[in-house]
C-alpha cells in the first residue's frame, strides 16, 4: 500500500510562450518528443520561449528540481521539433506531438536528477491519460538531417 505522503499532485507553473499555432485539422497527438534545453536554467528557457523573435517553444519544461512549467496548451502546436521525421515516415512531428524540455546542458555529463526524471514520468503518465500516446522519442532521433540534434544527451529512456 502506498503511503499518501509519497503522492504529490503535479505542480505546474504557467510561463506562457507566444510561439505556437494551430495543429492541422484532425491531428491526433500520439507522440512525445523529449529535449534538453542546453540553457542552464528554466528562467532562460522560458525567456527564450516568451520571445516571439526566437520562433521556438515547447509545451513543457521540467526543471532540475522537478518543477514543471507549461508554455503552450496541448491543443496548440508548439515549435520544438523543427525539420523532423518519425521512423514510421511521418514528417512535421510538431503537428502531432507534445514537446517536453528538460533543463540540462546536453553535454552528456550533466545528470538528470531523480526529481526531474520523477516529474517527467508523472507528466508522461498524465499525458497518456488524455492522449493516445504511442511514441516517446528523443529530438535527436527525429531531427533531419540526421545528426542535426543530439538532445536529450545522456537521458536513460529505459527509466521512463
Ligand atoms: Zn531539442
Amino acid at each position: 500500500m502506498l503511503a499518501f505522503g509519497t503522492i504529490r499532485p503535479l505542480e505546474i507553473r504557467d510561463l506562457p510562450s507566444l510561439n505556437h499555432d494551430s495543429r492541422p485539422g484532425g491531428a491526433v497527438v500520439d507522440t512525445v518528443v523529449l529535449h534538453a534545453t542546453v540553457f542552464e536554467t528554466l528562467k532562460e528557457t522560458a525567456a527564450r520561449f516568451a520571445d516571439p523573435d526566437s520562433r521556438v517553444s515547447a509545451h513543457y519544461t521540467i526543471d532540475r528540481d522537478g518543477l514543471i512549467a507549461r508554455h503552450v496548451e496541448e491543443s496548440r502546436r508548439a515549435w520544438h521539433a523543427g525539420e523532423s521525421r518519425m521512423r514510421d515516415g511521418r514528417a512535421s512531428v510538431n503537428d502531432f506531438s507534445i514537446g517536453i524540455e528538460l533543463v540540462n546542458r546536453n553535454d552528456g555529463a550533466d545528470p538528470y536528477p531523480a526529481a526531474q526524471v520523477g516529474s517527467l514520468r508523472r507528466l508522461l503518465s498524465d499525458l497518456r491519460s488524455r492522449h493516445p500516446i504511442r511514441h516517446a522519442v528523443s529530438h535527436a532521433e527525429i531531427a533531419i538531417p540526421h545528426g542535426r540534434k543530439t538532445d536529450p544527451a545522456g537521458l536513460d529512456f529505459s527509466a521512463l
